[in-house]
C-alpha cells in the first residue's frame, strides 16, 4: 500500500488542532515514522486492524493523545497490553520527560515494539514482554509507577486487577475506554484494590462524533499481597 507522508502529517496536525492538543512538528514527524513502520510491520505479523490513515489519526493516535493532559511531568509511566503501541508510543513521543515501560505478553509484539523505539531513537521507551498478573507480583514493578495505562485489554474489573498493582499510592491510572458504562461493576474491584474514581473524562473523535472515555482512578491505598490473582482468575473470575 502506498501512503503520502506528507498527507499523514497534515492529517494528523489538523486533526490534533481540532482537538485542542498542543504538539510540535518534530514530534508528528515521529508519530508518521511510526505509523508507516507500523503498517510495513503489519504485513507480516497482526498488530492492528486500523491502517487507512484517516482512521489511524483519530483512532490511535489522537485517542492516544487525549490521555497526555493526566501525565505529570518527569512521570515513571507503565502501558500495559501495548500491542501495536497505543496509548504508549504517542505518548512516549509527547510526554518526552517523562519514562515509558511497556508490556505485553506477546513476544511478537514486544520485538515490533523495541525495533521501532530504537529505529524512530525514542530513548524514553523500553518494552518488555510478560503477563499483567505476574509482573504485578514482581517487586521491580509492583507499586512502581506515577502513572498506568491501558486501552482495549479487558473489561474494567479484570483491568483493574491487572493494573492497579503496579500504580504507586497516590499515582494514577487512566483507563482507555470505549463507553463509561462499565463503572457499576467495578465498584468492588476499585474497592479491594484501593482504587477510586477521580475523573470519567469523555472525548469525542472528530466530526462523525465516535466517543470514548478514560477512566481517571487514583490509587488511595495500597493493593493486598493476594492480587493480582494467578491461574487466569482476574479474566475468569473477576472481583
Ligand atoms: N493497547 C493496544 C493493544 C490492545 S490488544 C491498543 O489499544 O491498540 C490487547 C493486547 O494486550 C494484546 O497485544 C495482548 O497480547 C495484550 N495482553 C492481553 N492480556 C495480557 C496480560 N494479561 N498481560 C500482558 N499483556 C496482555
Amino acid at each position: 500500500m502506498f501512503y503520502n507522508i506528507y498527507n499523514m502529517f497534515n492529517l494528523l496536525k489538523d486533526n490534533l488542532i481540532k482537538s485542542e492538543i498542543q504538539i510540535e512538528d518534530k514530534k508528528i514527524n515521529t508519530l508518521v515514522d511510526f505509523f508507516h513502520f507500523l503498517v510495513e510491520f503489519n504485513a507480516h505479523t497482526n498488530l492492528t486492524r486500523i491502517t487507512s490513515e484517516e482512521d489511524a489519526v483519530k483512532k490511535h493516535f489522537t485517542d492516544s493523545l487525549f490521555g497526555a493532559r493526566f501525565i505529570p511531568k518527569n512521570s515513571k509511566v507503565c502501558d500495559i497490553g501495548s500491542g501495536g503501541g497505543f496509548p504508549s508510543i504517542p505518548l512516549s513521543v509527547y510526554c518526552e520527560d517523562s519514562s515509558f515501560t511497556l508490556v505485553d505478553s506477546t513476544g511478537k509484539k514486544v520485538d515490533f515494539l523495541n525495533s521501532a523505539i530504537e529505529k524512530l531513537g525514542i530513548n524514553n521507551a523500553r518494552a518488555i514482554q510478560g503477563r499483567a498478573e505476574e509482573m504485578g507480583q514482581d517487586a521491580k514493578f509492583r507499586e512502581r509507577f506515577d502513572v498506568v495505562t491501558a486501552r482495549a485489554v479487558a473489561s474494567l474489573p479484570t483491568l483493574l486487577e491487572y493494573c492497579l498493582p503496579f500504580v504507586k499510592v497516590g499515582g494514577l491510572f487512566l483507563a482507555y475506554k470505549t463507553s463509561g458504562e462499565e463503572l457499576e461493576e467495578s465498584k468492588n474491584a476499585l474497592k479491594v484494590l484501593g482504587g477510586k474514581i477521580k475523573d470519567c473524562f469523555s472525548y469525542s473523535l472528530g466530526d462523525k462524533g465516535e466517543s470514548r472515555t478514560i477512566f481517571v482512578i487514583e490509587k488511595i491505598a495500597s493493593t493486598p499481597p493476594k492480587y493480582p490473582r494467578g491461574q487466569g482468575k482476574p479474566r475468569s473470575k473477576p472481583l
